[in-house]
């Protein structure tokens, strides 16, 4: 990768890779806590009464800058905001939110954010996109398979090309590109337009990614009758529990 001017001065310094390997392995939306509780409450008045309210995911993720990056560990800001909602997940984990959205979640959570600000202004990362180097481009699609929100047109062994309007600058496509054709610049602070977009791309892109997994695991009949084989194992041996 070879990043333009500016933004040497606002490297990061997380651990990229390891931080993405914890993206990668993060269990698609969907799949994540379905079934539990939250641990965020809001007080409520309504006719002089006081009641306590959840605070939802959705209200945690409207906050957050969907760049859909795993900086956070979660791989993606919907995971974020349901392991805030329901596993109390830090409010201090987002670099592309920086300082402002730590702020926000904060009063949203009614958490003081002041113990977090010195570190977040140090990690906090400029608002960006992915620009390919056409020329060098081989074709190889590996870029097309990390971007979380298909955000790059192409197909194999044809050159490929960055959408700007849709790109959320999450650097996921760089260490997969095997020429190192990609270059990231520094670009003004996101629209909410651009942020809705890249939570429904991500979201339809999540939900696409668990109907393919779900067909293949069909369409592989073996996978298929090792699980049946499985829960017809566990039923057995609770029906035997239950017998003694
Ligand atoms: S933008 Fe923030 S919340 Fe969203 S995935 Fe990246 S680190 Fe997580
Ligand atoms: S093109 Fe690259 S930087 Fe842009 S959203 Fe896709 S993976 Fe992220
Ligand atoms: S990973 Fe790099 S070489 Fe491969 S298609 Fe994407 S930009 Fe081109």
């Amino acid at each position: 990768m070879r990043r333009l001017e500016g933004l040497q001065k606002n490297e990061n310094p997380l651990n990229k890779e390891a931080l993405r390997d914890g993206a990668k392995s993060a269990p698609p939306q969907g799949e994540r806590i379905q079934q539990m509780t939250p641990t965020n409450f809001r007080t409520v008045s309504t006719n002089g009464y006081e009641y306590m309210k959840s605070i939802t995911p959705e209200e945690i993720d409207i906050i957050l800058p969907q760049t859909q990056c795993g900086l956070c560990s979660y791989g993606g800001c919907m995971p974020y905001a349901e392991a805030i909602t329901f596993e109390k997940a830090a409010i201090n984990l987002c670099p592309p939110g920086g300082v402002k959205t730590l702020k926000k979640l904060g009063e949203l959570l009614q958490q003081d954010p002041t113990p977090f600000i010195t570190d977040m202004e140090q990690k906090a990362k400029p608002n960006m996109v992915a620009v390919i180097r056409e020329p060098e481009c081989i074709g190889c699609t590996k870029c097309i398979q990390a971007c979380p929100v298909d955000a790059i047109l192409g197909s194999a062994k044809q050159m490929h090309t960055i959408i700007a309007d849709e790109c959320t600058g999450c650097e996921l496509c760089i260490a997969p590109c095997p020429v190192d054709c990609i270059d990231i610049v520094i670009v003004p602070e996101s629209t909410d337009e651009k942020k809705n977009l890249a939570r429904t791309r991500f979201n339809t892109r999540q939900k696409r990614l668990l109907k393919e997994k779900q067909e293949k695991n069909i369409s592989n009949p073996s996978s298929m009758i090792k699980r049946q084989s499985y829960i017809q194992d566990a039923i057995a041996r609770v029906k035997a529990k239950k017998e003694k």
